[in-house]
């Protein structure tokens, strides 16, 4: 299990690896649900609020706390400020980013695929951080595994849509690559984010078995790692 803001002892945020096994939600299927739970008791979890978010590579983040549903859908990425309400969404290539404000005591996490990364997820999440007090230059923001630019081809069909971003784009071989993270970084500062403030984990995960890639794996149904957040 990977851990964040390890110096922070108000939060916990963690991603789970390969070996705990797949925790995509699926729809009408109990399958990965007990490995959800053994996860979340492994992190001692069990019996505390959990929300989730749906996971549609859209832009919305929504507000949550101890009383929302288990399942948000639609969402991409939650914020809350409520004690014990802990915050999962899920990843297999797509980056989750970690938020916290130490001084409102507000957490958040985001499912950052380069669909979300466009269409303004990260915003989103600013834009409710702030709704509920926090400021960007107190934020804490880490960046965890995903696929790096030496993984990360895309097609020329979507070149397009990278037209803001020349700057992320490398060309190898005839093919493109695409670097999300930097794009995730100019994103941040240019909403207020210090740049000593955002850490990345900087594993590629389509070179590490220690995750589940769904780009190296290809497998029939999607297997991800959870990415939670919460303050305990
Ligand atoms: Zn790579």
């Amino acid at each position: 299990m990977l851990e964040f803001f390890k110096d922070q002892p108000e939060i916990l945020a963690v991603m789970s690896e390969r070996r705990d096994g797949s925790m995509k939600l699926l729809q009408n299927s109990d399958l990965n649900l007990e490995n959800r739970k053994n996860f979340f008791q492994k992190i001692n979890l069990i019996g505390s609020k959990i929300v989730s978010a749906e996971i549609v590579h859209g832009k919305a983040v929504e507000i949550v706390n101890g009383k929302s549903p288990e399942l948000i859908f639609g969402a991409d990425g939650l914020v809350t400020k409520d004690k014990k309400v802990f915050l999962t969404v899920t990843v297999a290539d797509c980056i989750p980013v970690y938020f916290w404000e130490p001084a409102q005591k507000i957490v958040a996490v985001v499912h950052c695929g380069w669909r979300g990364i466009l269409s303004g997820v990260i915003e989103n999440a600013l834009v409710k951080i702030v709704a509920l007090g926090g400021q960007p230059e107190k934020l804490k923001v880490a960046l965890g595994p995903g696929l790096n630019a030496c993984h990360f081809e895309i097609k020329e069909d979507v070149l397009g849509e990278f037209s803001k971003h020349p700057e992320a784009i490398s060309n190898r071989g005839g093919k493109i690559f695409v670097d999300l993270k930097s794009i995730l970084r100019k994103q941040l500062l240019a909403l207020g984010v210090e740049i000593q403030s955002i850490t990345s984990d900087n594993t590629c995960i389509f070179e590490n078995e220690n995750y589940f890639s769904f780009r190296r794996d290809k497998p029939a149904t999607v297997e991800a790692m959870v990415a939670i957040i919460g303050l305990k």
